[in-house]
C-alpha cells in the first residue's frame, strides 16, 4: 500500500475544510476552544492502549516509556493550556506614550488562520499533537502531516482524528515527500516543522511562497561537559539516561561529552555501569530499550562505528535493528576541527540521532567552549560541574537553544518554558504560553477619541506652538 492509497480525504479536500471552518468563526469563541481541546484529549486518553502499541510497531517502545515521552507530554500539555487559556485570551493593557493622550491601547489575540503541523517520526505522537494543543488554544485550525517513517502512529492518527474532530477542525494528510510537497504548495498561516535543518530548508523556501510564517523545530549536535568528579555516579546515570531513551533517536540528546583527558576512564566506566544497571548485561532482551526506525538509519550508525574505539556496547543485529548502548572515545583530531564538516571522524561530522556516545577528550572547559562556538549553534547544551566559575563560562560564552546544568533531556518537560532552537538549531518556540504566543497574532488595538481633538496639533497649517508642544511629547517616548 503506498502512502497516498492512505489518505482518507484529498489533500485539497483537507485544507479546505480546515479553511473553511475557520472562515466560519467557529473555532475562535473560548468555548470553541476549550472544547476542541477536551476532544483532543479523550482523543489521547481513549486511545492510550492503542497509541502504546503503535509505539511499539513503530519503534519498540515500552509502554512506560510511551506514556512518559509521549502521550502524557501532550496530555500535560493540554492541561496547562486548558488551566491558562481565560488568563492568555484575555486582552491586555497596551502602553499609549503622552503624545497620543488620551487614547487607550490594547493588546488583543487573534487566531492566525490555518495551520500546517508536519511532525518527525522519533517522537510521532509527542511532535505532532503537542504543538496541535497550542494551535487549537489559539483558536486555529489544523493539518496535521504524521510522519511515514512511524506508519503504525501515522495510520493511527488519521483513523483517530475524523472521529473527534469531525467537522474537520483537525485534518490529516498521511505521506511522505510527495504529499507533504503537495501541502507545502498551498497558503496556510502558519508552518510548524520538526525535523532536519536540510528539510527545514526546503519548508521555508516553499512558505516564502506565501509569506507564510515559520516556527522550525530543528536539530543538531548537543553538546556535554563533564568535570563534577564527585557527582560521576549520577551524572553518568544521568547522561546515559537521556542518550539511549528511544535508542538515541532524540533531537535533544547529548550527542557527545567533552571532558579533560584524565576524566575519561572513570567517565567511561561510569557509563558502561549505568547502562548495565538501566537496561541489563544484555540490552537487547531489556523491554525497555528500543530499536531503530529503519534499515537506512541503523547502517548509517552502524557506519559511524568503524575505526572507533568501542569502550562498551557496539554489538548490534540488522535483521532486529537493535543497536546496543555504544560509548566510544576518540583518536586525536591532528589539527583538524573537532566537530563540524571537517572533522577527523564521522561520528563528529553530523548529528548522530542514534545511540552512540562519543567521549572527546579536551584540554579545559575554555576549549570546549571554543569547540561549540566552532559550529552550529546547538538545539541544548549540557553542563555537569561543580564549579559556578564553570557553568557561568558556558552559560555567558555560547548560544544554543537552552541550558540544562547536572541533567539532560528534562526541559523538554517544562511546559512554562520555551522550547526551540537558535540560528541552525531552529527559530521560533512553543510549548505551554510560548505556542499561544507562536501562533496567535497580538493585535494592537488604539482608541482615540474625537474630543478633545488633540490631533490637531500635529496638523497644518503649521506655525503655532502645537507642532513644538507635539514634537516634544514625542521626545519624552
Ligand atoms: P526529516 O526532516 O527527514 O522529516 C520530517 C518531516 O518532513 C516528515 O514528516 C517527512 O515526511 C517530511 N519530509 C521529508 N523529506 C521531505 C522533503 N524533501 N520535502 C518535504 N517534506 C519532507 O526529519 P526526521 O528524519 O523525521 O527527523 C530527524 C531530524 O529531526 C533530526 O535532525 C532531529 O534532530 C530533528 N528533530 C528535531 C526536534 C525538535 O524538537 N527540535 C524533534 C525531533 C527531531
Amino acid at each position: 500500500m503506498t502512502a497516498s492509497t492512505l489518505t482518507r480525504r484529498p489533500i485539497p479536500e483537507t485544507v479546505a475544510a480546515a479553511r473553511s471552518l475557520f472562515d466560519s468563526g467557529a473555532t475562535s469563541s473560548a468555548a470553541a476552544r476549550t472544547r476542541r481541546l477536551h476532544a483532543l484529549r479523550r482523543l489521547i486518553t481513549e486511545n492510550e492502549s492503542a497509541f502504546e502499541q503503535a509505539l511499539a510497531a513503530d519503534l519498540r517502545k515500552s509502554p512506560d516509556e510511551a506514556r512518559l515521552t509521549e502521550t502524557g507530554v501532550v496530555v500535560g500539555e493540554i492541561n496547562h493550556a486548558l488551566r491558562h487559556l481565560r488568563r492568555w485570551a484575555r486582552p491586555k493593557r497596551g502602553p499609549v506614550p503622552t503624545a497620543l493622550l488620551p487614547g487607550r491601547a490594547q493588546l488583543v489575540p487573534e487566531p492566525l488562520g490555518v495551520v500546517l503541523v508536519i511532525a518527525p517520526w522519533n517522537y510521532p505522537v509527542q511532535l505532532l499533537l503537542n504543538p496541535l494543543v497550542g494551535v487549537l488554544a489559539a483558536g486555529n485550525t489544523a493539518v496535521l502531516k504524521p510522519s511515514e517513517l512511524a506508519p503504525a502512529t501515522s495510520a493511527l492518527v488519521a483513523r483517530l482524528v475524523p472521529r473527534y474532530f469531525p467537522d474537520g477542525a483537525v485534518g490529516v494528510v498521511e505521506g511522505g515527500v510527495p504529499e507533504t510537497t503537495e501541502l507545502l504548495a498551498r497558503r496556510f498561516d502558519h508552518i510548524v516543522f520538526t525535523g532536519s535543518g536540510t528539510v527545514g530548508r526546503i519548508v521555508m523556501r516553499a512558505a516564502a511562497e506565501h509569506l507564510t510564517p515559520v516556527t522550525l523545530e530543528l536539530g543538531g549536535k548537543s553538546p556535554v561537559w563533564f568535570d563534577d568528579d564527585a557527582g560521576l555516579r549520577t551524572a553518568a546515570r544521568r547522561l546515559a539516561w537521556a542518550k539511549f531513551t528511544n535508542a538515541g533517536q532524540t533531537c535533544v540528546a547529548p550527542d557527545y561529552v567533552m571532558t579533560t583527558p584524565d576524566r575519561v576512564p572513570a567517565l567511561v566506566d561510569a557509563l558502561g555501569t549505568a547502562i548495565e544497571e538501566m537496561w541489563g548485561a544484555d540490552p537487547r532482551t531489556s523491554p525497555d530499550y528500543g530499536r531503530i526506525v529503519d534499515e537506512r538509519q541503523f547502517d548509517r550508525l552502524v557506519g559511524y562505528l568503524d575505526g572507533l574505539d568501542v569502550r562498551v556496547g557496539g554489538t548490534h543485529d540488522r535483521g532486529d535493528r537493535y543497536l546496543a548502548p555504544t560509548v566510544v572515545t576518540l583518536p586525536g583530531t591532528a589539527g583538524r576541527p573537532l566537530i563540524g564538516p571537517d572533522a577527523a571522524v564521522s561520528v563528529l561530522r553530523e548529528e548522530i540521532f542514534g545511540p552512540i556516545l562519543p567521549i572527546v577528550p579536551v584540554a579545559s572547559a575554555e576549549e570546549a567552549v571554543t569547540v561549540i562556538n566552532g559550529w552550529d549553534k546547538p538545539l541544548a547544551l549540557y553542563v555537569f560541574s561543580s564549579s559556578p566559575r564553570t557553568r557561568r563560562l558556558f552559560e555567558r560564552n555560547t548560544s544554543s537553544g537552552a541550558v540544562v546544568h547536572n541533567a539532560a533531556l528534562v526541559h523538554v518537560a517544562a511546559a512554562g518554558l520555551p522550547f526551540g532552537g537558535v540560528g541552525s538549531s531552529g527559530m521560533g518556540a512553543y510549548h505551554g504560553t510560548y505556542s499561544w504566543r507562536s501562533f496567535s497574532h497580538e493585535k494592537p488595538v488604539l482608541r482615540m477619541p474625537l474630543r478633545p481633538d488633540t490631533l490637531r496639533l500635529a496638523q497644518p497649517p503649521f506655525g503655532g506652538y502645537g507642532p513644538r508642544i507635539v514634537q516634544r511629547l514625542m521626545r519624552r517616548g
